[in-house]
């Protein structure tokens, strides 16, 4: 195993991402050692290091004199891609076997698909949960219903009560130095003393436990919420502890069902399904578009976005109080739940329309989850609407309407979420409109846009003109709102 340059610098990435990913290595070799299995390990600070792939897997092919490579398929194009050219170059026998860590294979997905007109998620859900036999009754759905998803919406005012986040509190001041000294340019904030992210299988066991028994009984209902002293709300936060393979999916979906039948009293099915749904779902849609798309999804960019991403998205520096929030959390955090990532900073990037390459470098750096099979298709795909409509079918677009309607940022802004105009006005409301009016052909044959443009159509000449100035200046002068 190698922590390497190769990986650590291909973006850049939030300090926490690194300590854990190193940390959830190091922890997996002293496992399995004391198992008695045997390793290489080469640390990021290891004068031998070769900190490049191809040179490692030459260096120890030779030096053990191997003669036969063997290696578990990547998650990311990228290094799928590096691995085939690197057994090219070998002399020795080679062979990759696939991934446990999915409910489905690589192309799964894209055989489903493959005679239909549309890549629809809930088609693909519903099939899942009869293929696996997930919260299934002689092949209907427990509960009887698919999808609870229009109970899934309330906005959270204080109570329920979130019990604290149980947290893991390690030191890991000695691998911050070890990056430090390494010179690895990371961005982001850090509590080395009080480090809380699972980074072993007990860890990420415990966190699994501690939502099934405090969270899961409210999931569902407040998983769109947003709330400005509540960073976790019911979250799981167990997307580093699945993508870095600490843990799967079908014991995370199993240990849920486990609880939820051993309580069916105390819990409602709606939250257990919402749940359910995010992975076996979403998460497992989100790796087949990947394989189906790659590798030119990498630069679609079907809206001709083109603009910078502003400078406050690595400062959480502004007034509006939505992303000051969201932005500095992430900072803080390396986290931001879902709703935040898609209709705060996400619908901010779209609606300034951001070119897609700078939004995916920022959440492909911040997150402690990021990977690409997952980030880059949430982000270009759901969140920039930059394939068209393959992955969402229309753009997650909002005013401030929306984002009031969910919690409870608009009440502490320095901006009023109800005026369009005026020095005072939500920026997100006259962006929203101009973003419509610019991408008007865009959307011209789009059905669930419909009621959207024709609400356009009838807005007066003259107050979309004054929506489409004032956009202009948040466009062009990010540092002043
Ligand atoms: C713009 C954008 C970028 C994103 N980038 C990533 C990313 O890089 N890595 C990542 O794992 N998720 C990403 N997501 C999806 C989602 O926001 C995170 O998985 C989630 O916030 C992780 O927090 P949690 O574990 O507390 O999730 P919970 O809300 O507790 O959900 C449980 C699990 O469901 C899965 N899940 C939920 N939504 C999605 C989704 N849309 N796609 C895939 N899996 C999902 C995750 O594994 C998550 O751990 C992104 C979403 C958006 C809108
Ligand atoms: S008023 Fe606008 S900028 Fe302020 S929090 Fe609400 S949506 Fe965000």
């Amino acid at each position: 195993m190698a922590e390497m340059r190769q990986e650590t610098d291909y973006v850049k990435h939030h300090i926490q991402k690194v300590v854990s990913f190193f940390l959830a290595m190091r922890n997996f070799q002293e496992e399995l050692s004391v198992k008695g299995h045997h390793f290489i390990y080469l640390k990021i600070g290891d004068n031998h290091n070769p900190q490049h792939l191809e040179k490692i897997i030459q260096k120890y092919v030779n030096e053990t004199g191997a003669d036969f490579f063997e290696y578990q398929l990547p998650d990311e194009y990228r290094l799928d891609e590096q691995l085939k050219d690197i057994c090219k170059g070998l002399s020795i026998e080679t062979e990759a076997v696939d991934s446990e860590h999915f409910y489905t294979t690589r192309y799964e997905l894209k055989n489903f698909f493959s005679d239909k007109k549309q890549y629809l998620m809930e088609s693909f859900y519903r099939t899942m949960r009869k293929k696996h036999d997930i919260m299934m009754i002689n092949d209907q759905p427990d509960g009887g219903k698919w999808n609870f998803d229009h109970s899934n919406r309330k906005k959270w005012k204080g109570k329920p009560e979130i019990p604290h986040e149980r947290g893991f509190r390690k030191d890991v001041s000695a691998v911050v130095r070890e990056i430090e000294n390494a010179g690895i340019e990371t961005m982001g904030n850090i509590d080395a003393k009080s480090f809380s992210w699972p980074t072993t299988r007990a860890d990420s066991l415990s966190a699994l436990n501690y939502f099934c028994k405090n969270l899961l009984v409210h999931f569902g209902d407040y998983q769109d919420a947003l709330h400005s002293e509540q960073k976790f709300l019911f979250h799981s936060r167990l997307s580093f502890a699945m993508n870095s393979k600490l843990i799967s999916p079908k014991e995370v979906i199993d240990k849920v069902l486990d609880h939820y039948y051993e309580h069916p009293e105390n819990i409602h099915i709606s939250q257990v399904e919402g749940f359910v749904r995010q992975i076996l779902g979403w998460r497992e849609y989100m790796r087949g578009m990947y394989w189906a798309l790659m590798p030119n999804y990498r630069h679609c960019n079907e809206l001709d976005n083109q603009n910078k991403l502003p400078d406050f998205y690595w400062t959480g520096d502004t007034k509006m109080n939505c992303l000051k929030h969201a932005i500095t959390q992430s900072l803080d955090e390396a986290y931001a739940h879902h709703i935040q990532r898609l209709m705060i900073t996400g619908n901010y990037a779209l609606l300034t329309q951001v070119h897609p390459d700078e939004i995916d470098a920022w959440y492909l750096g911040i997150y402690i989850d990021a990977i690409e099979w997952v980030e880059i298709t949430n982000t270009r795909g759901m969140s920039q609407f930059a394939d068209g409509g393959l992955i969402a079918t229309k753009p997650y677009v909002s005013s401030a309407n929306y984002i009031n309607k969910m919690g409870n940022y608009c009440s502490e802004c320095h901006y009023s979420h109800t005026k369009k105009l005026g020095e005072n006005a939500c920026p997100f409301n006259a962006l929203y409109w101009n973003f419509l009016d610019e991408k008007r052909e865009h959307f011209a044959n789009n059905h669930r846009m419909n009621m959207m443009m024709s609400l356009l159509g009838k807005k007066n000449k003259q107050e979309l003109t004054e929506l489409k100035e004032r956009a202009k200046k948040v466009i062009e002068h990010p540092e002043l709102f």
